[in-house]
């Protein structure tokens, strides 16, 4: 018989889109050659508002590529799962962002007792928050630019303590610096800052989208990324580059056609390849993630440094997202890579 496999995406989260695209690639994937004869589908679409869809209108979302207009919530609805649900030998959550990359899904599927893709509770949850991940790759001797955590309530609070603040993480870190909100991703709420009152000014903005802020030291360099497949034994592919106008690889510039462009292998020294691919590797360890990350790092030419910048325990999936093009050029073709994941799941 085929293994019943949910197709999880959507999701309340600002890259509820990206999600669309990465779950329609990973359908078609999961149909076609031998998987069509090993797996049977079943399409999950969470909603904006965060209800559960299954069937025809799911299906519908993934050919159309269109998200569904939500109505208010009703907190009933919450936990009204399809019944299709229950049939579900093994899940592939592909949800970006909160609510599906932080530890929150994978809870409910570990609860629900069903293998499932991808990191556990922890993994999601440590590598989704930028704080929590750079103090587990310190603590692993990994390379970071400096940074600084801030609490929203030391943005929010007290005028007094607010300029002073800045004064501080403006001797500590210079400029250029960014300034994340610590829980997103695809660059939402993120800032280039180059002066005190441009600080100031992203500062208060990344707290209108999370309690926890980061401010990070800005390096000019190149920017690399490695996509790491497997469980205890993880292994990792080879390293490629992103290029694109602008002054960062910012929202826009990620999703906008032609506005970035994407090299494999990037063109480096062996020895750097090496390290990039150990590097990697330990930080998938060091967060305790499982199936799949793409780790990104900031590579320094003239001196040679390699700064370890974030893991990605859900990276973009459409065809032509760097994780999957990444293992392609490793020797894994795309309908290959969503096989062996789902075999990953199953082993765990
Ligand atoms: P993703 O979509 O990969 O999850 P994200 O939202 O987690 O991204 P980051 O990768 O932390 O965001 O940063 C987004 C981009 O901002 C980087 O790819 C880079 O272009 C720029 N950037 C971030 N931090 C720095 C830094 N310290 N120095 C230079 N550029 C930076
Ligand atoms: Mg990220
Ligand atoms: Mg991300
Ligand atoms: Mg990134």
């Amino acid at each position: 018989a085929k293994i019943r496999v949910g197709l999880l995406f959507g999701g309340r989260s600002g890259e509820h889109e990206v999600s669309i695209n990465s779950a329609a690639a990973i359908a078609q994937a999961l149909q076609i050659g031998e998987n069509g004869s090993k797996y049977d589908i079943l399409p999950v679409y969470i909603q904006k508002n965060g209800v559960w869809l299954a069937g025809d209108t799911a299906s519908k979302v993934l050919e159309t590529k269109t998200p569904l207009s939500t109505e208010d919530t009703n907190p009933s609805q919450l936990w009204q799962f399809p019944p299709q649900v229950q049939e579900v030998e093994v899940w592939v959550p592909v949800l970006h962002g909160p609510n599906g990359e932080d530890g929150t899904i994978q809870g409910l599927l570990r609860l629900m007792q069903v293998p499932f893709v991808g990191s556990g509770v922890l993994g999601s949850a440590v590598g989704m928050d930028k704080i929590a991940m750079k103090m587990a790759f310190a603590q692993a001797g990994l390379p970071q630019v400096k940074y600084r955590a801030v609490e929203r309530s030391q943005v929010w609070s007290n005028p007094c303590i607010f300029p002073k603040l800045c004064d501080e993480i403006e001797a500590d870190l210079g400029y250029p610096c960014f300034v994340k909100p610590a829980n997103l991703g695809s660059s939402v709420g993120i800032a280039k800052v180059r002066s005190h009152s441009e600080l100031e000014t992203a500062l208060d903005s990344a707290a209108s989208y999370d309690r926890r802020i980061v401010i990070e030291a800005g390096v000019n360099a190149r920017e690399l990324e490695c996509a790491v497949l497997g469980n205890d034994n993880p292994k990792a592919s080879v390293v490629g580059e992103v290029t694109f106008e602008g002054d960062f690889y910012d929202y826009e510039t990620k999703y906008t056609e032609g506005r970035s462009q994407i090299h494999i292998p990037a063109n480096l020294p062996d020895k750097i390849v090496t390290q990039i691919q150990e590097m990697a590797i330990q930080a998938f360890k060091t967060v305790d993630a499982a199936g799949l990350a793409r780790v990104d790092f900031f590579y320094v030419e003239e001196t040679e440094e390699i700064y370890l910048n974030e893991i990605n325990t859900l990276p973009g999936f459409t065809k032509f997202s760097m994780y999957p093009q990444l293992w392609k050029a490793t020797g894994i073709n795309f309908e290959q890579l969503v096989d062996q994941l789902v075999q990953f799941a199953l082993e765990k």
